[in-house]
């Protein structure tokens, strides 16, 4: 780690070198060619995709083919990165960050793009010899249980199952997160107990049909599911996890644990200063924050469904691109909107793919009229696509098992286009451009005069 204190000028200073702070970087240097660019990382690692750690940790991938930038993006774009760099502090006032080291970065534009961190819940710790503690104390310090958001978690689980020889996991919280982790632990032929409080897996995007083929799946191939619950207590020896007592009073013997229970925007840096929050960073739709020359994207902002028409934590890739996009045109003086975007998710559990688009469970708590329900169901081949529709609109989709021109969806969600004459077709498996309405399969195609 460097450990020379300074104090550095930079016109655009980033902190956080993921999808929202390079993309933001990108456009920065698209507009100004000549500007000092820095980009914090309190990581070692130069770059990598987020939603690929689990692909590593199950073998699928090397640490060499993780990441999304070529390792001369920086100095091709000259770009200074600034490694194991962790931001402590802000100072709007004399516009600087203050490292961990003690140094200073001065700053003309400033990107907050520092994700978010992995949510805690309250859970004890209970050593055998009656000591108690709490997880949000603990983590870190317990052998054997983790979170999962950063390439050094995975490096670190990775190391763990093989110096413990490790054939069981026990994974808390049936999301996104915990589910990829499952997704990883069963291809490396660990069994799992997924521990989730609701009533069904990825509950902010399946249904009960959805969840119930995953879980069946995973049961079928040994595995546990325990739904409705969470863990009371986390049983240690001599700092290593053994075992987990639930809230049903049933116990758990375990040696490997995933606390897997959501994402929280990172307010550490800037929670006394006058910066906007409420669970998230509040930006416009610049990506501004109440501190104008200060900018943010990512997981640590909270954006705009505009679906649900609700401020909301789009806590996805894309959206970090695209936000950091359009911060990064700002802060370099192009304007530029994001209007928002929503929901998705895209998992594979034992080789059946799901993927979510936008409100795809909001039937749930709607009347029959307000949403239609257009669904193709084959339980023998695993098969099931429902589409939501709104107004002639459609809103959100499950398609699992046969996931094809989810694109397509996207593009009918995201451009609000009226599905009115082929809503009967929605669903199907052979759905695809043919069927859209002329204007907008026009506007799909690339290329002048190709009429489709
Ligand atoms: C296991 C997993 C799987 C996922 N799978 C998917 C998926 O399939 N599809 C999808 O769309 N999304 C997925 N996501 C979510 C997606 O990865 C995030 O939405 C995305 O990475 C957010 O990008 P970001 O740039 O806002 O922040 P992050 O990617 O979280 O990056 C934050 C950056 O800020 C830096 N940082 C943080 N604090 C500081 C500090 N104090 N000082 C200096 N640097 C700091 C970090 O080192 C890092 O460089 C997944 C997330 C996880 C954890």
């Amino acid at each position: 780690m460097n450990t020379e204190i300074k104090n550095i000028k930079k016109d655009y200073l980033i902190i956080g070198n993921s999808a929202a702070g390079i993309s933001a970087a990108e456009s920065i240097r698209k507009n100004d060619k000549k500007a000092s660019i820095a980009i914090l990382t309190m990581e070692k690692y130069p770059n990598y995709s987020k939603p690929l750690i689990t692909y590593y940790l199950a073998g699928k991938l090397d640490l060499d083919r993780i990441n999304f930038k070529d390792r001369d993006f920086y100095k091709k774009n000259n770009i200074e990165l600034c490694l194991e760099k962790k931001a402590v502090m802000l100072n709007p006032q004399e516009r600087f960050v203050l490292t961990g080291d003690g140094s200073k970065y001065f700053y003309k534009k400033l990107l907050i793009a520092c994700g978010a961190k992995p949510a805690i819940p309250p859970i004890k710790v209970r050593d055998e010899n009656e000591s108690v503690s709490s997880l949000d104390r603990e983590i870190g310090k317990i052998r054997g249980a983790f979170t999962l958001t950063t390439l050094e978690d995975a490096v670190e689980i990775k190391k763990y199952i093989n110096d413990y020889s490790i054939k069981s996991a026990s994974i808390l919280g049936g999301g996104l997160i915990g589910l990829k982790a499952a997704e990883a632990f069963l291809e490396l032929g660990i069994n799992i107990n997924v521990i989730e409080l609701s009533e069904m897996l990825l509950s902010a995007s399946f249904d009960k049909t959805a969840s119930g083929i995953i879980e069946d799946r995973i049961k079928q191939a040994g595995s546990n599911i325990i739904t409705g619950q969470t863990i009371e207590e986390i049983i240690i020896n001599n700092g290593a996890v053994l075992g987990l007592k639930l809230t049903n009073g049933n116990k758990i013997k375990c040696s490997l644990l995933i606390v897997a229970a959501g994402v929280l925007p990172d307010d550490a840096i800037f929670k006394d200063t006058a910066i906007k929050t409420d669970k998230g960073i509040i930006v416009n739709e610049k990506m501004q924050t109440s501190i104008p020359d200060i900018y943010a994207a990512g997981d640590a902002v909270k954006s705009y469904d505009i679906l649900s028409g609700q401020p909301k934590n789009l806590a996805i890739w894309p959206a970090a691109v695209r936000q950091g996009s359009v911060a990064g045109m700002n802060m370099s003086g192009r304007p530029a909107i994001y209007k928002g975007g929503f929901l998705m998710n895209s998992v594979e559990i034992l080789g059946v793919p799901v993927i979510s688009l936008g409100l795809s469970n909001a039937e749930i708590n709607a009347s029959p009229a307000e949403i239609k329900v257009y669904i193709v169901h084959d339980a023998l081949k695993k098969i099931y696509r429902k589409i939501l529709v709104r107004n002639d609109r459609i809103i959100g989709v499950i398609l699992l098992g046969a996931i094809e021109r989810a694109g397509i969806y996207y593009g009918l969600i995201y451009n609000s286009i009226d599905i009115s004459e082929l809503k009967d077709k929605v669903a199907r498996e052979d759905f695809g451009i043919i069927q859209l309405p002329a204007d907008y399969r026009k506007h799909l195609v690339v290329g002048e005069g190709i009429e489709v």
